[in-house]
């Protein structure tokens, strides 16, 4: 059976559909780009309060990285603590680690009031060290992370390994309990549901095409031209990530959209399963060209990785196919003669300082550059924008740091350069 370029997630849900001849209203008091974890997440809230939203989404509900991902919910953020110490200091670090909790339990909650079944799952999540020296660096954040953040991780020497993995691959790892796994496409058509149950009004098949200020009866706000006409509304929120385009044209700037891409095999012997990950636990490697990969609910590996950096197309699933399979057989010998179903790519979105950043531009609300760490952050981030937006007082330490653009100004918002930073990478795994 050839290898279904397709979603694997997709095949076990039905996504919500909204009626397609629907007109857009004249007025919001909030439009909303991008029915992904972001924009739902921030709709949800924004209605729950009373607001009038509009979600404008130019495909279909979840169609971009939230039904696309791995389903990792992530303590933790891209940047290590040490890095983010000397970047924000101490005190800021503490509240975006912090944070970085408390997306977890955000999620955890909006499940369970939403009653979204969608595999939620606190299974922790294991980084296994390529090297030597990457596993001798576990011991120095997890100690820094007990002192500053009060938070455990547990290290894991090479030779406890085979509890927490069945690979040989690897020089030791550090788990985390605190993190979950989910079903992203259930989840994201659950929180569709909950963003509509709260009065909020989808509309798919609607690309936002331009977005100009215009004051209505002495109220600041915005026209939202789209590619089914024009609304006003009083706020904008972006919550557009990886597929930012044209219309929001100083944050696609400071956005690198960058592909990733999953495998998933058949489904496996319960023991097999087993033995690849006796605990269940989301895994990632400690590679700049990392792989990532877990047990679906049912007991398939779903392996993914960064095969090709441009996002995708046709071609660069096809090929990363093959190139996630050799990856999966090096981690996992076992699989080689195991049969991969499904492949599927999308496209995440990195910050140049590969940060999340969230706050206002040029008075456009966004949240933004979650680097493949974002079902929970966007979930969270568009709760707190939402409330933000409401003009109530909110903590959130990704408010306000530094927001770079591309050094020396060098970028439109097409990523020419990802080839260079593909072999970048990989130079960097290899010296490092
Ligand atoms: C293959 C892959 C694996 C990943 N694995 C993980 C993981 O395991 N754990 C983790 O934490 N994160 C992971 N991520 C990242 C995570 O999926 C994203 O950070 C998260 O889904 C971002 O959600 P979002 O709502 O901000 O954006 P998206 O879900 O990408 O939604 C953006 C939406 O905006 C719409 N849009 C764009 N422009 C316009 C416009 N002009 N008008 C109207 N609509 C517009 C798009 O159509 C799209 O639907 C992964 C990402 C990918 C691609």
């Amino acid at each position: 059976m050839p290898v279904a370029e397709q979603n694997f997630w997709l095949t076990t849900v039905a996504i919500p559909r909204t009626a397609p001849s629907r007109p857009l209203p004249e007025n919001a008091d909030v439009a909303v780009i991008g029915a992904g974890f972001t924009g739902l997440s921030a709709a949800r809230t924004l209605a729950r309060g009373g607001a009038n939203v509009a979600v404008l989404e130019a495909e279909t509900i979840g169609w971009g990285a939230s039904s696309r991902n791995g389903g990792m919910v992530l303590t933790g953020l891209k940047l290590g603590v040490i890095k983010l110490i000397s970047l924000y200091g101490r005190e800021r670090t503490q509240r975006m680690y912090a944070a970085s909790l408390a997306t977890i339990d955000c999620v955890e909650q909006l499940v369970s009031d939403e009653r979204i079944d969608c595999d939620f799952a606190r299974s922790g999540h294991l980084e296994v060290a390529c090297k030597q020296k990457h596993f001798d660096d576990y011991a120095r954040q997890t100690d820094l992370i007990a002192r500053e953040f009060n938070h455990q991780l547990r290290i894991v020497p090479r030779h406890e390994l085979p509890f927490e993995i069945g690979s040989s691959l690897y020089y030791g790892g550090m788990v985390d309990e605190v993190s979950a796994g989910l079903n992203p496409a259930r989840y994201v058509a659950g929180l569709a549901v909950a963003a509509m149950k709260a009065g909020a009004a989808i509309f798919e098949n609607t690309r936002v095409l331009k977005i100009e200020r215009e004051a209505r009866q002495g109220t600041q706000g915005w026209r939202v031209a789209t590619s089914r006409g024009a609304l006003w509304a009083r706020d904008l929120f972006v919550g557009s990530s990886g597929y930012t385009g044209s219309a929001t044209p100083a944050l696609r700037k400071k956005l690198i959209p960058i592909g990733s891409y999953i495998i998933t095999t058949e489904i496996l012997p319960e023991a097999l399963a087993r033995e690849l990950s006796p605990r269940n636990r989301m895994i990632y490697d400690s590679k700049n060209y990392l792989y990532y990969y877990r047990l679906t609910p049912d007991h398939r590996m779903l392996f993914g990785g960064r095969a090709a950096f441009f996002p995708e197309t046709e071609d660069s699933i096809r090929q990363s196919a093959e190139i996630l399979k050799r990856g999966m057989i090096d981690v996992y010998p076992q699989l080689r003669d195991v049969r991969v179903e499904f492949v599927w790519g999308g496209t995440l979105d990195f910050a140049f300082d590969i940060m999340p950043h969230a706050g206002q531009m040029g008075g456009i609300y966004y949240a933004v550059g979650y680097a493949g760490h974002g079902v929970a952050m966007a979930t969270w981030q568009g709760q707190q924008m939402a409330k933000m937006i409401a003009g109530e007082k909110t903590e959130n330490p990704f408010v306000g740091i530094p927001f770079p653009g591309a050094p020396l100004g060098l970028y439109n918002g097409k990523p020419w350069f990802l080839p260079f930073a593909g072999a970048w990478y990989k130079f960097l795994d290899w010296v490092s």
